[in-house]
Parts: structure tokens; C-alpha cells; sequence
């Protein structure tokens, strides 16, 4: 689903990214982790040309993202994301959150539109919010839409990143969930999360990212047990 092979992306004089290759196969679950300033969020936002990288190439599904025929508009319907501030529409309802880009991007009508929304909103729990607007909704019931607005443009691909780090604790659960759910249904997913038990429990592989670079990947298994490089160590001395 991804391929990236040695991106650099560079801020002024800093490497953000420092030769960084990464595959993503179909229906595979990725954690991305490290510290603060590792290049994570870069390396996400790349995958959807968000970033520009300044070398190196990525494709996505097929597509190469610096290819000028590629349609960057489908790469971001085909690659959903979410971030760590939801980002919903404050002054339309939960609903309308879901239907608009469907309407807009995928000329789906209103009813199909609002069906498949319903769907989602079922979903996630969040079917008896439809009409609410999201400054009455807590943090985590906003996540929840923001998972299911970035469904309902059927993407091949979801992206999250830190999703559950602006969250209340007691409402990381119900975001988790969410996400195990999309993991058990197949979705291919690359996660960038400080929660080591989403991780154990379901990545097929960790990715560990130290200033710019990945300096350890392996399955849970061997990443929680064995980790080989020093800082992936001391990061894990630090969370767990
Ligand atoms: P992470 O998500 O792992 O915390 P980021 O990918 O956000 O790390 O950032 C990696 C590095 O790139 C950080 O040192 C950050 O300060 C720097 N950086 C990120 N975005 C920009 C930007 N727009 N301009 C300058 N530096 C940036
Ligand atoms: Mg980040």
C-alpha cells in the first residue's frame, strides 16, 4: 500500500527525515513510536503530500506521489488521516460533518451520502449525535467522529497520529476501541500512538524512530522483549 524508500525532508538545514524507507503492505497494521521530534508526524504527513519531501520517492496504492499524472486529490481520498485535534466543522452538526466532503469530493446525492454517515455514526456509537454539534460532544466522542468522517470516504488507508494524546484518560478507551475494531476489519493502518497496549496488542510491527531515522523495527514480540538500539531502550524504560 506504501512504499517509501530513502525520503529526506529537510527544515533549512535540519534533516526532519534523514533517508527514512518504509513499506506498509495490504492490511497491515504499523505503530510508529519515539520521542518528541523523531520526525513521526513528518513521516505521516508526508504519506499524503501534506510535506513536500526534498528526496527520495514514495507511491501509495500505485501511485507515485511526485509523478506529475498522479492525482494528489485521489491519493487523499484513497489515504484517510486523523490527528490529534479533530478538526471537526464546529458550526455544522455531526452529520453534516460526515456528508460534506461525500457530497462534495465524491458527488455522492444527500440520501446516499447521509445513509452511509448513519452507518458510521452506528459504528462508532455515535448514531443518537447525529444532530448535535461537535462543541457539545467530549474529546472522545469528537475523535470518534473524525474516525468516522475519514471513512466515509472508503479509504484504502488510515493514518493516525496521536490520536488519543489531547484525550482524557477516561476517554481513551472508547477511541482505542474504535481503532481495534477498524484493525480487526481489515483496514490497513500506520499509527503513530504513546499507547504501548494498542501496540502490543495489535501492530503486525512497531517502527521505532529516532531523529529522523528508523533505528529499530520488528514485531511487538521482539520490539517490547528485545529491543536493540540504545534509544529505543532508554524510550522504552522511560514509558512502560
Ligand atoms: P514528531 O512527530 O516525532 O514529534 P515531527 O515530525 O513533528 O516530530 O518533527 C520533526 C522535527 O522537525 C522536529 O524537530 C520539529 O521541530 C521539526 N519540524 C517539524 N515541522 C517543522 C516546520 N514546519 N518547520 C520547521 N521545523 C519543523
Ligand atoms: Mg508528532
Amino acid at each position: 500500500m506504501v512504499e517509501a524508500k530513502e525520503i529526506i525532508k529537510v527544515y533549512g538545514s535540519f534533516r526532519a527525515l534523514d533517508r527514512v524507507s518504509v513499506d506498509v503492505y495490504d492490511g497491515e497494521k504499523v505503530v510508529i513510536i519515539g520521542p518528541s521530534g523523531s520526525g513521526k508526524s513528518t513521516l505521516l504527513r508526508s504519506i499524503n503530500r501534506l510535506e513536500e519531501i526534498d528526496r527520495g520517492t514514495i507511491v501509495v496504492d500505485g501511485m507515485d506521489l511526485y509523478d506529475p499524472k498522479t492525482d494528489i486529490t485521489k491519493v487523499r481520498e484513497e489515504v484517510g488521516m486523523v490527528f490529534q485535534s479533530f478538526n471537526l466543522f464546529p458550526h455544522k452538526t455531526v452529520l453534516e460533518n460526515l456528508t460534506l466532503a461525500q457530497i462534495v469530493v465524491r458527488k455522492r446525492t444527500k440520501q446516499e451520502a447521509e445513509e452511509k454517515a448513519m452507518t458510521l455514526l452506528e459504528r462508532v456509537g455515535l448514531a443518537a449525535k447525529a444532530k448535535s454539534y461537535p462543541g457539545k460532544l467530549s474529546g472522545g466522542q469528537q475523535q470518534r467522529v473524525a474516525i468516522a468522517r475519514s471513512l466515509a470516504m472508503d479509504p484504502k488507508l488510515m493514518l493516525f497520529d496521536e490520536p488519543t494524546s489531547a484525550l482524557d484518560p477516561e476517554m481513551i478507551g472508547e477511541v482505542l476501541d474504535v481503532m481495534k475494531d477498524l484493525a480487526r476489519d481489515g483496514m490497513t493502518m500506520a499509527v503513530v500512538t504513546h499507547e504501548m497496549g494498542f501496540a502490543r496488542e495489535v501492530a503486525d510491527r512497531v517502527i521505532f524512530m529516532d531523529a529522523g531515522r528508523i533505528v529499530e523495527e520488528g514485531t511487538p514480540e521482539h520490539f517490547f522483549t528485545a529491543p536493540t538500539h540504545e534509544r529505543a531502550k532508554l524510550f522504552l524504560s522511560q514509558i512502560l
